[in-house]
This record gives structure tokens, sequence and C-alpha cells, in this order.
């Protein structure tokens, strides 16, 4: 019987890279070992690691003044990643807040600099929204702006590209890379941690414009320094090898299902038919605004909490896994990333109108 993972992460990979995983794990390219067993700098994990890079290079259409690393650390990492590589002299940065991560990222912020918060967060129609790009009332004096476009937990979604000039606009794409095209132009940083859309936890991809490089500051740990990763191609320190081995998997099947334009339909499709059951009556709501609707995470409630617990249960009998909400948000949430099929939305909607014309 088929389960759907909704994990928000880790989250669900796609079944023909597990099964390729499968068969290659003991025995890897006929080498009699696995490829978690192999030197990272041996040339049968330098050709995985080139090859990925390049396949993500060409996903993301990732111009060549760009450096892609593959570092640990998780988005985490990354909070801490950005200020101590991209403040250089300045001792403040933009951090816009739209949500649980955002406010994360300048919590961690607040440890190099002072960050001018940007509360990004409004309603509209008693729902909630994210204030439009061109209010953000950006500082003088900010090394960057950062922003996060997919809040995972919050169900909350930045759809606009950035235009700010020569502002360095970096972002956390963690819950949202390769699901949509991306103007990578538009940024100076963008980082994702790779449990969502990617691949397993473990792996970090950031892609830094090069004239960035060399900024970092003294403190900055070497294994977060965009510059010594960079110069050692992402192999400063034993990289995440099953996991970017993993990711590289993830790549070329992305690219046989056509690339990310091709996701991006496919996302948009189970969005809008998840919405869709839940809008249709009372039985379910979902309080975010239609603009700011997140494509990937979308949370939802019952408007009997009550029936909460019989919804888990009988959701997970049907095959239906970890939509449980966060103890933040409570609720359900279905997080509908890229290894999600259409079938998978499918199934869970059927599962809704069946639950409510039982329970309703
Ligand atoms: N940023 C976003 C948008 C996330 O969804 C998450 C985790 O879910 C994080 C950052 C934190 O990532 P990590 O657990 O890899 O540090």
């Amino acid at each position: 019987s088929q389960v759907y993972n909704f994990s928000s992460g880790p989250a669900m990979l796609p079944a023909e890279v597990l099964k390729q995983a499968q068969q290659e794990l003991c025995d890897w390219q006929g080498l009699g070992t696995s490829v978690m067993e192999v030197s990272h700098r041996g040339k049968e994990f330098i050709q995985v690691a080139e090859e990925a890079e390049k396949d993500f290079r060409d996903l993301l259409n990732i111009p060549s003044s760009y450096k892609v690393l593959f570092c640990h650390g998780g988005g985490r990492g990354q909070f801490a990643g950005i200020p101590l590589n991209l403040l250089g002299d300045k001792t403040t940065a933009d951090y816009v807040d739209a949500g649980y991560w955002a406010a994360s990222a300048v919590k961690e912020a607040r440890k190099y600099c002072t960050p001018n918060v940007i509360d990004a967060k409004v309603t509209v129609d008693g729902l909630r929204a994210v204030k439009p790009m061109r209010e953000w009332q950006l500082s003088d004096d900010a090394a960057y702006l950062h922003y996060c476009p997919n809040e995972t937990i919050d169900g909350i979604a930045i759809h606009e590209t950035p235009d700010f000039g020569d502002a360095i606009v970096t972002a956390d794409f963690s819950s949202s890379i390769l699901s949509h095209p991306l103007d990578v132009s538009r940024y100076g940083a963008i980082y994702a941690g790779a449990q969502k859309n990617i691949g397993p936890a473990g792996l970090t991809l950031v892609i830094v414009r090069e004239d960035l490089l060399g900024k970092s500051q003294t403190a900055c740990p070497s294994i977060l320094d965009y510059t010594v990763l960079s110069d050692n191609d992402s192999m400063f320190n034993t990289p995440p090898t099953f996991a970017w081995y993993l990711a590289g998997l993830v790549f070329k099947w992305l690219k046989k299902q056509g690339g990310v334009a091709a996701m991006n339909s496919i996302n948009q499709q189970k969005a809008e038919l998840l919405y869709s059951i839940i809008d249709r009556s009372d039985f379910y709501r979902n309080d975010v605004s239609p603009a700011n609707r997140s494509r990937m995470n979308i949370p939802f409630q019952l408007a009997d909490s009550s029936l909460d617990k019989l919804f888990l249960e009988e959701s997970f009998a049907a095959g239906l896994h970890a939509l449980k909400g966060h103890r933040v948000v409570g609720g359900m949430r279905a997080s509908i990333y890229n290894a999600m099929p259409l079938e998978g939305v499918k199934a869970l909607t059927d599962f809704m109108q069946d639950f409510e014309r039982r329970r309703g």
C-alpha cells in the first residue's frame, strides 16, 4: 500500500532516486564498496561532486559569476554564515521578519551585528499576509538585506522577485529551492538546507556572488567561510558525501522531469488542488492571504479542533503520513515539495473530502 509522506523535513525523496540508491548502496560503480566509503578526493567521487554542481547550476541557470558551495551546518548554520561572511566592516544589516524562520535568522544575526528588523507581517481581510517589497524600509548603512521567501511553519510565501538596486539581497530558500524558476542574478547569496527539495539532511547549498568573497570576519569558523570553501571546492573538511551523491541523483531526476519550469507547473497544480478543497467549505480553514500562500507548506485547521486527533489517526491509517501541524501553529500541515507527486495530493484531498462527509 502506497504511503505519502507530508513531512516538512526531512521530507520525501523521489521514489526512483531511493530505488537507485538502494541498488547501488553496497556496490557503487562496480567498486565493491558504498559511495559512503570512498575518499572524497578520489576521482570517482570528484566526478559525482562536479556533476552535481553542474546539474544544480543548469537547473537554476546560475551565472558563472556565482560560486556554488556544498556545506555542512543546515539552514541555521547559514543564519551565522551570512553575517560572518557578508557584514564586512558594517555593523548592521536589514532583516525582513515575515515568519518563524526569518525571526530565527534575526536572533542568530544579533550575535554579530545590530540587525535593522523590518516587520513585514500584516493582516489583510483578517488573513495573515506580508507587506509588498516596495514597502520594505531598507536602512542606508546595511551590509545586506535578508529575507525568507517561504516560511515552512507559517505557510507564508513571498512570491515577488527582489529589485532593490545595488542592495545585496540574501535569502533563505531552504523550503522552496528548485520548486520554481529563480533569477539568481537578483541575489548576493542564496542558501538552502537540503532536506526538503534537494536530498537528505546534512548538506546545505550556498550560491554566492563571487565579488562578495574575501570579506569574512576573522572569527568566522573556516567551515562557514565562503572563501575557504570556494578555494577548496567545498572540500576544506570532509563533506557530507552521501548527501552530496543523493542530491546529485535528485538533480538528475529533476532534469528528467523537465527541470524547474516543469516542477513549478506541477507544484502549482498540487497547491491549487489542496487549497481548493480547504476553501470549499467551513470544515477546513487556512488563514493566509491568497497572495502569500505557500505552494510548498500548506497549514490548515479543522473548524472543530476536537476532531484533530481522529483526522491524524485516520489519515495515517490511509497512508497519509506526517500531517500534524507544527506545535507553534497547531492543526495540520501538508508539505508538498517536489518529490510529492500529484497523486499524493489527490489521495490527501480525497481523504479530506471523505472525512468531511463522515464527520461534518
Ligand atoms: N530555514 C527554513 C526556511 C527552514 O524551513 C528550516 C528548517 O526547517 C531552517 C531554516 C533550519 O534548517 P536546519 O534545520 O537545516 O538548520
